[in-house]
């Protein structure tokens, strides 16, 4: 199966993992996923967000429901790709990033909340703050991971609390920083320690 048709890619660049797809692009060991969801959650339709995560068990508080994995990049090359890998990336560090290769795992799509009911714990596990019901999207606010301005965007979240445009910069509010102290990539945890 050809899982990287070259019409979807700017400058013809594509990921090729090396435990998921040969030099073709073919799929080689399919049932190898590079990101782990909780059997709690499942991915599914969230609207005009697209797709989303939901908890279809009751989580309870401090439950890793995720873990991100994929090709380590640094800016100048995660520029190279194209917008799609952008959207489903994770910023690690300064100037590094994880983006997943197609196909997407289910976690590439927990969704971004200005009012989120889960952090980030190390650099690439999703962990709930708060006891979840069955039902609940699960979320985490990108300011939790991201001071950079690759993937900003007009947020539809639809809490009052919602900042309407998120941005790179949004980490450093000190709103922010207050509510998601040991909650926010480890990165920038020791830059705001
Ligand atoms: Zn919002």
């Amino acid at each position: 199966m050809n899982i990287l048709p070259r019409s979807e890619l700017h400058f013809g660049r594509a990921l090729f993992c090396p435990l998921r797809s040969d030099a073709s692009g073919s799929i080689v060991g399919g049932s190898l996923h590079q990101s782990w969801l909780s059997p709690l959650a499942t991915c599914r339709s969230a609207g005009t967000k697209g797709l989303g995560v939901f908890a279809v068990e009751a989580i309870s508080a401090g439950t890793t429901v995720a873990g991100f994995g994929g090709c380590v990049v640094d800016r100048m090359e995660l520029d190279t790709l194209d917008e799609k890998y952008r959207t489903h990336s994770l910023q690690i560090d300064d100037d590094l990033f994880i983006v997943s290769e197609l196909p997407f795992d289910d976690a590439d799509y927990v969704n971004h909340s200005c009012d989120p009911n889960c952090g980030i714990i190390g650099s690439v596990l999703l962990v709930t703050m708060r006891d979840v019901a069955v039902g609940e999207e699960l979320c985490f606010d990108y300011a939790m991971t991201d001071t950079d301005d690759y993937d900003e965007f007009e947020c539809s979240c639809s809490s009052p609390s919602c900042r309407g445009t998120i941005t790179g910069a949004d980490w450093r509010a000190p709103e922010m920083r207050e509510r998601y102290r040991g909650w926010r990539s480890a990165y920038i945890e020791r830059r705001d320690a």
